[in-house]
């Protein structure tokens, strides 16, 4: 509901949270601890985030449920019971509810409240936030906890609303489901949210069309009933394990760390090794059989090159097995996707695979869609899953500002500070905008890890940070721009000793005609991330700039 105090004078935080998803909900549960009113604000009718959006068929998570969650406390992990080896959209969404229900957090959650600006006032030392529907928000610090993948991106296609059909997007889907029964359907897009999607649509559509641009690797996920045992020996020692998750590259733990090169071993060995990961499903083990399979192009070709040939072991149509074997990209340098049953679906009479790289879409149609090349499709629906503006795209769509606090002082914009890309100090702070945190934001590991564990580890280090000044009598924190350039720098560099900017990614934002192509995630491994912050809190956070301001210490003896 939105809130009561719509029109009287603004309603006074020491935290503001934008987003009422997974980074949200423990911000509110960790910050409250030291005392502090924060309140989140949610565009949704309901908590979630990415997990009340993303109901398309088949969503579900790629990372093991066990490890996909919140590790923050015991109870809650020895006490959830996943039925799956992966959670699907559902089961995520009522673990969420049961945790906001657990700990007390729906009365700091302020739904259906979208911020379209957000603005720091210097001289005030306050963030003052504006709600669509109104409501002013004043609070000394703000966490954007706004999501990497919540902006979703439909195509600039011709003719749309020229559709006499219906049409969905993966982001965005209806609660109420959609049933494609006796239709002709065409999906666009064939990325995580696309090969998921595929296998159930085709079972129901009269016929589905699948519009692929570019092949996506996709490793079988191998979903199952969970075993009791599995479970048991896991919650076992539960704690024992998140330590060692949190000391991995991608905070996963259960897979060793490997040892060697996959051009150290014979083709038989190779191939053993990639086949007995393939049977055991998941995409970690694949990437971690060897050591450099996102370092060396030569190491990555068997790795690519393997579930090629599993593909065109599974298709039967020659063709189709073709142009569903990637060719363009390295194997990870995109996101791998996990699937059930996606090559198979090809083999259904019911299915085909039109390729637009090569004649690409021109326009929607009355009908259904248009290529340049003249092919025309009657469709009764189509599912644009077309990915999201990733990363940038949820804050780009606040008008974030900060004003100098000198008499006509000028005003800085965070769509102008990152017009030739984003740049930030840890994926945690933007030089000259004090007091804002951002979970998980460009220059983090999050998108590249278990998320929920860059979630938590951002938020502690936020809490410590805001303790920390406290503490000390302190009430503003900003990067320095030095430190904040020589953290874009070192996320660049990093990204350029592996092989990811060879794929035409949302990472490096590919999919958003005109965005700067950067790189964007930190894939230097949640293990150094975690240090390096840490260490960079211990040193009294160095790279920042640290100050007490006469209206912060007003403010705090309020
Ligand atoms: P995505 O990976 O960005 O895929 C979008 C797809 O749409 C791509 O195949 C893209 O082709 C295609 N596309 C975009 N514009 C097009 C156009 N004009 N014409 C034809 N095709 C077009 O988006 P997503 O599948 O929603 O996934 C986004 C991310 O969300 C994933 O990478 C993952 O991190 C997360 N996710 C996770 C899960 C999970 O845990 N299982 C599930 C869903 C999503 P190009 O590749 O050529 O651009």
């Amino acid at each position: 509901m939105p809130d009561a105090s719509l029109g009287s004078s603004p309603r006074r935080l020491d935290v503001a949270i934008v987003g009422g998803g997974l980074a949200g909900l423990y911000a509110i549960h960790r910050l409250r601890k030291l005392g502090l009113s924060v309140r989140a604000y949610e565009q949704g009718s309901g908590i979630g985030g990415t997990w009340f959006w993303n109901r398309y068929p088949g969503a579900r998570c790629d990372v093991e449920s066990l490890e996909y969650s919140y590790s923050f406390s015991e109870e809650l992990q020895q006490e959830w019971k996943w039925p799956e080896r992966y959670g699907t959209q559902p089961e995520i969404l009522k673990y969420i509810n049961h945790v906001a229900d657990r700990f007390d957090l729906r009365r700091d959650v302020q739904l259906d409240t979208r911020i379209e600006t957000a603005t720091f006032d210097r001289a005030t030392n306050l963030w003052t936030l504006k709600t669509r529907a109104g409501e002013t928000i004043e609070a000394r610090f703000v966490v954007m906890a706004a999501g990497n993948l919540s902006t979703p991106r439909l195509p600039d296609f011709k003719g749309l609303k020229s559709f006499k059909g219906k049409w969905y997007h993966s982001g965005l889907w209806p609660h109420e489901g959609v049933d494609f029964s006796g239709q002709r359907v065409g999906v666009i897009g064939t990325g995580s949210s696309g090969v998921q999607m595929i296998p159930i649509i085709a079972r129901q559509a009269r016929h589905l069309t699948v519009f692929q641009r570019t092949a996506n690797f996709s490793l079988p996920a191998r979903n199952a009933p969970m075993e009791t045992e599995r479970e048991r020996r896991h919650k076992a020692n539960y704690r024992e394990r998140r330590i060692s998750a949190y000391d991995t590259p991608f905070a996963i733990g259960g897979h060793p760390r490997p040892t060697r090169s996959a051009l150290e071993v014979s083709d038989d060995e190779r191939n053993r090794a990639y086949e007995s990961k393939w049977q055991e499903g998941g995409s970690i083990s694949y990437l971690y059989a060897y050591t450099d399979l996102l370092v060396n192009k030569q190491s990555n070709d068997t790795a690519s090159e393997f579930v090629r040939n599993k593909i065109r072991a599974t298709v039967k149509d020659p063709r189709t097995a073709e142009l569903l074997a990637p060719k363009d990209h390295p194997i990870g340098t995109k996101r791998l996707c996990l699937d059930t049953n996606y090559y198979e679906t090809y083999n259904r009479p019911n299915v085909s695979l039109v390729d637009v790289r090569s004649d690409p879409i021109a326009e929607i149609t009355e009908t259904g869609l248009r290529t340049e090349g003249g092919q025309s499709f009657e469709l009764d629906a189509i599912v644009f899953a077309t990915g999201f503006d990733a990363m940038t795209g949820a804050l780009r769509e606040i008008d974030i500002r900060a004003r100098n606090d000198q008499a006509g002082g000028g005003e800085v914009s965070l769509r102008d500070h990152w017009a030739g890309g984003p740049l930030t100090y840890l994926g945690l702070m933007v030089s000259g905008f004090p007091n804002m945190f951002i979970v998980t934001g460009p220059g983090s590991p999050g998108v590249k890890t278990q998320m929920i564990a860059s979630i938590e580890q951002h938020v502690d280090w936020i809490a410590d940070c805001l303790d920390h000044l406290a503490q000390n009598g302190l009430d503003r924190i900003e990067p320095t721009p030095e430190a904040e350039q020589a953290w874009v720098e070192h996320v660049n560099q990093v990204a350029d000793s592996t092989l990811y900017p060879l794929a035409n990614s949302w990472y490096v934002g590919a999919n958003i005609p005109g965005k700067p192509r950067v790189f964007m995630p930190y894939v230097g491994g949640f293990d150094r991330y975690k240090k390096h912050s840490e260490a960079i809190a211990a040193k009294g956070y160095e790279g920042f700039a640290l100050g007490r301001t006469a209206a912060g210490q007003r403010q705090a003896a309020e």
